[in-house]
Formats: structure tokens, C-alpha cells, sequence
């Protein structure tokens, strides 16, 4: 094992809680954005990451239509400031305290991490955003709950600001911040959301996640953007199928 898939292993054991519950790539496998590695051959990346390519309920999609529902309000309760940061090969991911919950319904999920990508991933109405953020929460049953955030160019935001000037350069441990981070900061004032049934949108792809997208995105400073491409030009998967699965609306 090189250093590299070293620190890989180690950032997925101790990086990737979601992982522990739902399986993931094995050590050191290796996936990309592009070419020979990219989403097109996820399938091939292990025999836990098959379902990238034969799954039916794979993450993201294209909004293209929602069903109108009475969905239960996404009721958030980060009530630390998470300080720990890491570029962890694929994107940036901020570590997030224990405590931290979002309820939704009677499930009650706490925040894990959340990480970035840019383009987004999902799609509304084909319409791509310049980064989308993910909140990965999970549950004591180990389900997964993922609240997304299209992110767009316009004003400053004092959290997405402090986070571009923390990202490490580079593939590595995780680092802590100067300053702790306020998640709140990157949620927009309205949160209905598009709710739907789908997967990780990194190998392994497992399906075991309750989208929560939300309909407004934030505003980001389009300096904060570009340094994050710089960083990671391309770390969106495409849209994909949505094989007749409902998305509802709130
Ligand atoms: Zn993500």
C-alpha cells in the first residue's frame, strides 16, 4: 500500500462515518471524474460499488417535475460549529461534532459531515448550479438523510468565505480551521425541499438515501467559487436515470 492509498484508507475510515453502516470501496480503490476511472466505470471500481452501474434508484437527477405534498418540515438543530476540515482527494469535506440533528417527520437524523462539488449534481428543470453543498446525516438505524444546497454566485457568504480560505490544497489528513464554521450559515432562508429516494452519488452508490433537496439556493462570492474549481475543476457525477421514481415537493 503507497502513502497515497494509505492516507485514503485511513481518511475513509475515519472520514467517511457514512460509510461504515452501508459498505464502501475497498482500500484503495480508485474512481475519478474522468476517463478510465470516471462515473461510467464506477460499476467496475469493486464488487460493493456494482450498483453505481446496475442500481435503479441512483442519485442525482434532473428535477424535471415534482408531485406536491404535505412533507413534513425539515426542523434543524446544528448547534455546534464544526472546525475540522479535509480535502480528501475527491472534494472538500467539513467533519461535523456528534448532536447536531435535523428531524424530519418522527426520523431524527444527526449531521455527519458535509462536502462540496462543483458543477451541482442534481439538475432542476435541466438547469445545472456552479456548486452544490450535501449535509450527510444518519440515523441509529444507519439510514441516511442528505439535505442538498444548489449554491450560486451573488453575495458573500461569511461561511462558504471562511471554509474556501481554510480548503488544504492538497490530499490529506484532516486539518483544523483558524476559526470554527457556522453550518446554519450556508442554509437558505426558505426550506422546502424536493424530497426523493436514491443513493450516494460516490462509489460505492449505495441506495440507501433520503434525498432533501432544497428549493432556494444560497448565495455564494464567485471568488469562493473559482477557488474551490481551482481545487476541484469537475467532482459532479451526472444526472442520472430517474426510472419513474416519484419526486415529491413541500
Ligand atoms: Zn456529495
Amino acid at each position: 500500500m503507497n502513502r497515497r492509498h494509505a492516507l485514503k484508507a485511513l481518511a475513509g475510515l475515519a472520514l467517511c462515518p457514512i460509510c461504515a453502516p452501508v459498505g464502501f470501496a475497498a482500500e484503495g480503490a480508485h474512481w475519478s471524474y474522468e476517463g478510465a476511472t470516471g462515473p461510467s466505470h464506477w460499476g467496475d471500481v469493486d464488487a460493493a460499488s456494482k450498483v453505481c452501474t446496475i442500481g435503479s434508484q441512483q442519485s442525482p437527477v434532473d428535477i424535471q417535475g415534482s408531485i406536491k405534498s404535505l412533507l413534513p418540515p425539515l426542523q434543524f438543530a446544528w448547534r455546534t460549529k464544526p472546525d475540522m476540515i479535509v480535502n480528501n482527494g475527491h472534494t472538500i469535506q467539513v467533519n461535523a461534532d456528534p448532536g447536531n440533528t435535523l428531524t424530519v417527520g418522527k426520523d431524527k437524523y444527526d449531521l455527519v459531515q458535509f462536502h462540496f462539488h462543483h458543477p451541482s449534481e442534481h439538475l432542476i428543470g435541466g438547469k445545472s448550479f456552479p456548486m452544490e453543498v450535501h449535509f450527510v446525516h444518519r440515523n441509529l438505524a444507519g439510514a441516511l438523510a442528505v439535505v442538498g444546497v444548489l449554491m450560486t454566485a451573488g453575495k458573500p457568504n461569511a461561511t462558504f468565505s471562511k471554509i474556501a480560505a481554510a480548503m488544504p490544497a492538497s490530499e490529506g489528513k484532516p486539518v483544523k480551521m483558524v476559526a470554527a464554521v457556522d453550518s446554519n450559515g450556508l442554509l437558505p432562508a426558505r426550506r422546502s425541499y424536493y424530497q426523493y429516494a436514491g443513493s450516494l452519488t460516490t462509489p460505492p452508490c449505495t441506495e440507501v438515501v433520503n434525498w432533501l433537496l432544497l428549493r432556494e439556493p444560497v448565495q455564494v462570492a464567485r471568488a469562493d467559487i473559482d477557488a474551490f474549481a481551482k481545487l476541484f475543476p469537475m467532482n459532479a457525477r451526472p444526472a442520472q436515470k430517474d426510472n419513474r421514481r416519484f419526486i415529491l415537493s413541500s
